[in-house]
């Protein structure tokens, strides 16, 4: 990865971006794109996801499976029943109707529950068959595509959202359908950049720029970022010995 001369406050956003990538690729490392879950796993485990801890959704999962089998008992299993399995995630009331309508759509489409066949179909092909599912949303079916299949598009979850909004990638209310497209026209479609550019950028939301209270102090974007510039003034020794820092290390390090 090559580096490129710093840039400043007011540059243009994709400056911004591409800076943002080289910066956070150097600072969390390099990932390779290989498939974490499988497309079904990770298409079901999103769903579980929302609003639930990690921990909350991967119980949900492996208590779902473990009572019904496989797809096939979970999409004939009483709803109430798998609600009940299912009960560690936020809406298992909801969830559970839903999941078992996913995989009815995707059996009787496909013929079987498989998301094998989207690696053939192009990505605004995969992305408008997921979209129509109930309950998923660009960000999941982005998630699919990238991870399993490696179609050039970006999952905006509200972390990179945080993130590229406060540096300046994009504009303070492009909501994260607007993000989407806008930080999809300024990087290269490369899925590999684009998987690097997600994760590095949702862990930084998630261990240094922070809902409430960001922790600049750390943070190797403060020399452009436009929140910094806007609460503190340029990143100037001065500033920065004034710029509170909100790290609190019996947090740990930071979990990949
Ligand atoms: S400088 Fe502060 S607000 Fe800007 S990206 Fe870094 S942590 Fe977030």
């Amino acid at each position: 990865m090559t580096s490129e001369p710093p840039i400043s406050y007011a540059a243009e956003p994709a400056a911004k971006t591409w800076q943002d990538h080289l910066i956070l690729h150097e600072f969390y490392g390099p990932l390779p794109l290989e498939p974490r879950r499988t497309p079904m796993r990770e298409l079901i485990s999103t769903l579980l996801s929302h609003r639930t801890t990690h921990r909350d959704e991967e119980l949900a999962y492996t208590r779902m499976l473990e009572t019904f089998g496989d797809w096939e008992g979970v999409m004939a299993a009483p709803t109430t029943e798998l609600a009940y399995a299912i009960r560690t995630t936020r809406w298992p009331d909801t969830q559970a109707p839903r999941i078992q309508e996913v995989l009815r759509r995707i059996k009787a489409e496909q013929g079987k529950i498989s998301l094998d066949f989207l690696a053939d179909w192009s990505t605004e092909q995969g992305l408008e068959w997921l979209m129509a599912m109930p309950g998923i949303g660009l960000k999941t079916a982005s998630l699919v595509l990238l991870f399993n299949f490696r179609k050039p598009v970006l999952p905006i979850d509200t972390h990179v959202h945080r993130v590229a909004q406060r540096v300046g990638m994009i504009g303070p209310k492009a909501s994260a359908e607007k993000a989407h497209k806008l930080l999809l026209d300024m990087l290269p479609p490369d899925p590999v950049v684009l998987l690097n550019f997600h994760k590095h950028n949702y862990w930084h939301g998630q261990h240094i720029c922070f809902f409430t209270q960001p922790d600049c102090p750390r943070c190797p974007l403060k020399d452009f970022c436009n929140y910094y510039l806007e609460h503190y003034g340029p990143a100037t020794e001065e500033a920065l010995a004034a710029t509170p820092s909100h790290w609190n290390p019996t947090w740990g390090e930071l979990q990949h």
